[in-house]
């Protein structure tokens, strides 16, 4: 039986929603329009075309305006960037997000770097990885930043904390570790080269996983009365439910983790559903700066 108190991200993620939302109101007020966020999606990737619709049906509930281009999967690189163009002169476009993965064909790097910094809602550009990893104001990646916001609404301050991040990536990984390092926690990345994982693990007051390997993270690899939080998102085989069903699950073992945390996120409904919800407020913040709208801080 799990002893560990259970981080609600749906719950938290409902009412960051209706922050931004009055946050879209003032902005509305002195701009004389909704923030608004584009989002690209190129091709037909399932997993891609029901996180789009989801980001577009919350975007909307938060009082803001969604913008929506839909390219075929033959896309190049040269159109791609044209449209990309056009939304950073477009000065009612706040928000632009390019779906990831991108089909072969197109250089990733090529098309994050050309979306202008201040519109940038998935934080993915240099500069902005420049800002953050320089302690200077940026859009921050929407994941790590709602794996903040957890970690602050169940444990206050962060201050001297050991966290241990399992992941390097440039979207959740290394993010997630400026972050940390942000509110003085001792922090250490860890990757697939890393000696002896679960006891680099076992030493972390805060543990996120961020590995895309469903369960690896045991209850062995977690301190006592730790808060572990999990990224992943795996779609697993469930044979149980039935021929050809799946089941999401995450990069943590929920049983043998929670059994010895102190606080952990559930896979689903834990950093999922905050992700969106700080791309909401991505878009805010960039509306909010760009015409110098004061919205205050979360
Ligand atoms: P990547 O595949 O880009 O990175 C995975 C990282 O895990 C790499 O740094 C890799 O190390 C490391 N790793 C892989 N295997 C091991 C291992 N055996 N031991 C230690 N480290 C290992 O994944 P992402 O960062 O994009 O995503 C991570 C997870 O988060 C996935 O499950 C993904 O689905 C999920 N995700 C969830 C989101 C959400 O909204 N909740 C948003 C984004 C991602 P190395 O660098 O050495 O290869």
């Amino acid at each position: 039986m799990a002893q560990a108190n259970v981080i609600d991200g749906k719950a938290f993620s409902e009412k960051l929603v209706q922050t931004v939302a009055a946050e879209a109101k003032t902005i509305k007020a002195a701009i004389g329009r909704e923030p608004a966020l584009a989002v690209v999606l190129v091709g037909e990737d399932p997993a891609s075309a029901v996180y789009v619709r989801n980001k577009i049906e919350r975007t909307t509930t938060a009082g803001m305006c969604s913008i929506e281009h839909r390219l075929p999967a033959t896309t190049d690189q040269a159109t791609l960037l044209s449209l990309i163009a056009e939304m950073n002169a477009d000065d009612t476009v706040d928000g632009i997000l390019v779906q990831l993965p991108l089909p072969d064909q197109i250089d990733e790097d090529a098309v994050i770097n050309a979306i202008t910094p201040e519109k940038d809602v998935d934080g993915f550009h240099v500069v902005n990885a420049g800002l953050l990893a320089t302690g200077q104001d940026s859009l921050v990646p929407c994941t790590p930043y709602g794996c903040l916001l957890l970690l602050r609404g169940q444990l206050g301050s962060l201050s001297g904390l050991n966290a241990v991040v399992v992941g390097r990536s440039n979207i959740v990984g290394k993010p997630m570790a400026q972050l940390l390092l942000r509110e003085s926690c001792t922090v250490t990345i860890a990757h697939s080269r890393t000696k002896d994982l679960a006891a680099v693990c076992a030493n972390a007051d805060i543990l996120v996983a961020a590995v895309g390997r469903p369960e690896m993270i045991t209850g062995d690899y977690v301190k006592r009365g730790a808060t572990v939080i999990d990224v992943g998102i795996n779609r697993v085989p469930a044979p149980e439910r039935g021929e050809g069903k799946f089941r999401l699950t995450g990069d943590v073992d929920y049983v043998s983790a929670a059994a010895k945390a102190g606080a952990i996120t559930p896979v689903p409904g834990g950093v999922g559903p905050m992700t969106i919800a700080c791309l909401l407020r991505n878009t805010a913040v960039a509306a909010a700066r760009r015409f110098k709208v004061s919205i205050g801080d979360i």
